[in-house]
């Protein structure tokens, strides 16, 4: 297959230029883009591509692509790829991820995004790309048109694969428009949104949902911290153990399902996961006031648990006071400012000792 052709002869190291690079979307997922950039070029998968990039199919099943290379064979400057730092450095200890200049960086950056392959089939037939919202791991929902994400082939069964015929077309020639659409819970949808308008960096006040979730919260949190709430609080439940380093759907599905349970209706969803039995590894102890004030510290020992969160503190600390049955004046060794009014008002009897109370950040 002869699309491609030599620049800039005089620089050795120069790439070959592809025949047809149409421009990337501004929101466009750079796999997707390099798939629909093969589908153009006539090539029948990445794996062609990947040689003449002289990259390895290895490097382009990860996230250990060197964008920078890339822009090189695909004639676009150093730059113009920048919005995907799926991996920077791989001296670094700590790399910077990048989507679309969020910084998803986090203790754990092998989670945030997801080397699979999921489409929305009415996204990719009206759309004909795939957005880079389809490169966060929890995307697993359409935000749009509210069903599951198509993660397997409905014809050969197998997973979906970036190495495919094209866009819209599995390996196996399957049409991955035409597949059957299941409807995901509301909750779920709901969440998508704000992920998906976080992501545009659009403000998700304006949003219409009926899940309840603390929107002029949320609004405040960048979305890379907003990721590593929902995945922490999953941490704290019994299903953990699919919250292992696996890239799992059915891991992400239970992240997904545990913020829908936490932070839908709230803060009734939180008072219901504090008082439910799945997070009692945190705190074995009887007495509730010490359960609350493991969790609590768990909390703020969390690198992105920082003044953005105060609304959940301040909700576990109420929780804390209407549940407790009996007052604690320890209480105040972490109780934030902001609670000293809810403390006095709902408990006039108490006598509050000034001064003892100090927030964790
Ligand atoms: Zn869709
Ligand atoms: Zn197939």
């Amino acid at each position: 297959m002869i699309s491609w052709f030599r620049v800039n002869f005089e620089m050795s190291e120069q790439l070959p230029l592809l025949v047809r690079t149409p421009t990337p979307f501004e929101d466009e997922s750079l796999f997707g883009y390099l798939l629909r950039i093969s589908e153009a070029n006539g090539y029948t998968s990445l794996a062609e591509v990947a040689p003449l990039a002289k990259l390895s199919v290895k490097q382009f099943n990860s996230k250990h692509l060197p964008v920078k290379k890339l822009a090189g064979i695909l004639g676009f400057s150093q730059e113009s790829l920048d919005r995907y730092k799926y991996i920077e450095t791989s001296q670094s200890l700590h790399p910077r991820i990048q989507l679309l200049g969020h910084d998803l960086s986090s203790a754990n950056n092998a989670r945030r995004l997801s080397i699979k392959s999921r489409v929305c089939p009415l996204c990719i037939g009206s759309n004909g790309y795939i957005s880079a919202f389809w490169d966060l791991s929890l995307a697993l929902v359409c935000p749009r048109h509210g069903i599951i994400a198509t993660t397997k082939c409905a014809k050969c069964k197998n997973t979906l694969s970036w190495n495919r015929l094209g866009v819209a077309t599995c390996r196996c020639g399957a049409d991955l428009t035409g597949v059957s659409q299941r409807k995901a819970p509301s909750s779920y949808v709901d969440l998508m949104q704000i992920i998906h308008l976080k992501l545009a960096r659009i403000p998700i006040s304006t949003l219409k949902q009926k899940s309840g979730f603390p929107l002029s919260d949320f609004e405040k949190i960048p979305l890379g911290q907003f990721l590593d709430i929902l995945f922490a609080f999953n941490s704290f439940t019994l299903n953990r153990k699919y919250s292992a380093s696996s890239d799992s759907n059915y891991a992400y599905l239970n992240v997904i399902d545990t913020a829908c349970n936490i932070f839908s209706d709230w803060p009734n969803g939180l008072r219901t996961f504090l008082r439910s039995d799945n997070n009692r590894h945190i705190y074995s102890d009887k007495s509730f006031w010490t359960r609350f004030k493991g969790l609590y510290r768990v909390l703020n020992k969390s690198l992105w648990f920082d003044a953005n969160c105060n609304f959940i503190s301040d909700e576990i600390i109420k929780f804390g006071i209407d549940e407790m049955g009996e007052l604690n004046d320890t209480l105040f060794e972490i109780s934030p400012i902001a609670l000293i009014a809810y403390y006095s008002e709902c408990c006039h009897s108490f006598q509050f000792k000034a001064g003892s109370h100090s927030i964790g950040k």
